[in-house]
């Protein structure tokens, strides 16, 4: 029995197809290990937008080959289409599989013979038309499902669409069908991931389906406590899917929404599909119908032509906002985007400053939100997140909660009181309460 081990770098996208290729595996007989292991196979998943791709990519490839000299290493991901000759050429690389090939690679892979040459086998993005289902099961907690893939969207700073391709998507039908077997396997929540998923319904290039659609069926599906939308473009986010949240048996309050800059000039250059006013009116939609609800915010610092003038436009905008914390990228330049040809290169220097700063605010933010709740009463889905004596699970408005470790908690979902912010800060719950949350 052949042993092989994964790696997985980025997004929860890569985590679910990851788990996907591995569940592939073991249907065909391997046996999965720890990277550790001494595995004869080692599958690593890149990510495109990890800062240092190459030398990540690189260090992994030398850890592999230490642990297990003879083994098989192939690599797969949004680096890997980007820059499959690069990887080829990395020392102990056996296999550079690219987005169309990767949900094939133990059919293309010949029984991981090596050979002394590296087999690259990644066609053109544009061939990358087909959808793939997947799904992660790490543990029973919580699950990324997949129900979207690619981009049309072409931001002037992004490399996805590059590397994933166009939007196509799974089908209404075999995203419930996903759901109810996750439900059985005994998972409670559900976080629904995929490239830009409220451009959810395209199948082969033709739009068939709507994302709020999605929600409503999926919202009927027994035996799944809570469903999370990872991120969603302010555009699609609809007052549609905003007041079915609201009122919703399993959607939780919780939005992650990218601005990316408050200035509606950086806006425009970006290239995204709203300005600064339709996203102050998300988030008043929002907290109108839900007061207590979660909403994070992407933000990208120092994209050319940001000047301190603009940041501050940005920073102002997002201080008077009623939002709970901040996902704060540093802009960096990307080949192949239209970003890097523009003028008004901000300096390393002023991009880490205001990177700064930015998280500083979401410290507060959070903080805020937090103190906001203390008091309330919520139900946290407990994990196998243990420290100190203390296990850590979420509220539904994503509230991080820590409570005195029982086994028993792992995996169940209990009404607790939010009682104070403790040095870490987690809010700390004193007595969880032994009811089950029943839908
Ligand atoms: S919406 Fe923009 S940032 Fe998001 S994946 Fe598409 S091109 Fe990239």
């Amino acid at each position: 029995m052949k042993k092989v081990a994964f790696y997985t770098l980025g997004c929860k996208l890569n985590f679910s197809e990851t788990s996907t290729i591995s569940r592939q595996f073991e249907e065909k007989g391997f046996l999965k290990v720890d990277f550790q292991e001494n595995p004869d196979i080692f599958i690593i998943n890149t990510c495109s937008v990890t800062e240092n791709a190459d030398k990540k990519c690189k260090k992994i490839v030398k850890e592999a080959k230490k642990i297990s000299p003879n083994s098989y290493v192939t690599i797969i991901g949004c680096y890997a289409q980007l820059k499959p000759k690069e990887i080829s050429e990395i020392d102990g690389v056996d296999a550079v599989l690219g987005a169309a090939e990767k949900f094939r690679l133990i059919e293309l892979l010949d029984d991981f013979a090596k050979a002394q040459e590296t087999k690259v086998l990644a066609s053109e993005i544009q061939e990358a038309t087909i959808y793939n289902n997947a799904y992660s099961i790490n543990d029973r907690t919580r699950t990324f499902l997949k129900v979207q893939d690619g981009c049309n969207y072409g931001c002037a700073f992004c490399t996805i669409p590059l590397a994933r391709g166009k939007s196509r998507s799974n089908t209404i039908e075999s995203v419930v069908k996903s759901a109810e077997e996750i439900a059985a396997s005994g998972v409670k929540e559900i976080v629904l991931t995929g490239v830009n998923i409220g451009d959810f319904g395209i199948v082969e290039g033709k739009r068939n389906e709507r994302f709020a659609d999605l929600v409503f069926a999926l919202d009927e599906v027994e035996g799944i406590n809570r469903f999370r939308i990872s991120s969603i473009e302010p555009n699609l986010l609809t007052n549609e899917i905003i007041s079915f949240a609201a009122k919703s048996k399993r959607f939780v309050p919780h939005f992650h929404v990218p601005l990316q800059s408050g200035s509606n000039t950086i806006l425009r250059k970006m290239g995204r599909r709203y300005l600064r006013e339709l996203y102050e009116d998300r988030v008043s939609k929002i907290k109108t119908l839900m007061p207590h609800a979660c909403i994070g915010v992407d933000i990208i610092v120092g994209f050319p032509g940001e000047t301190d003038e603009l940041f501050l436009e940005t920073y102002n905008f997002i201080n008077e906002l009623d939002i709970s914390y901040l996902h704060v990228f540093t802009y960096s330049e990307r080949a192949n985007t239209r970003a890097i040809e523009m003028g008004g290169v901000v300096p390393k220097k002023k991009r880490n400053e205001r990177s700064k700063m930015l998280r500083i605010l979401s410290d507060k933010k959070r903080r805020k939100f937090y103190e906001e709740n203390l008091g309330k009463t919520f139900s946290v889905l407990f994990e196998e997140d243990v420290e100190d004596g203390k296990i850590h699970g979420f509220t539904e408005n994503y509230i991080r909660v820590a409570a005195k470790y029982d086994p028993i908690l792992v995996n169940e979902v209990r009404r607790v009181t939010l009682d104070q912010i403790n040095d870490k800060g987690n809010v700390e719950v004193i007595e969880p309460e032994f009811v089950y949350e029943k839908h």
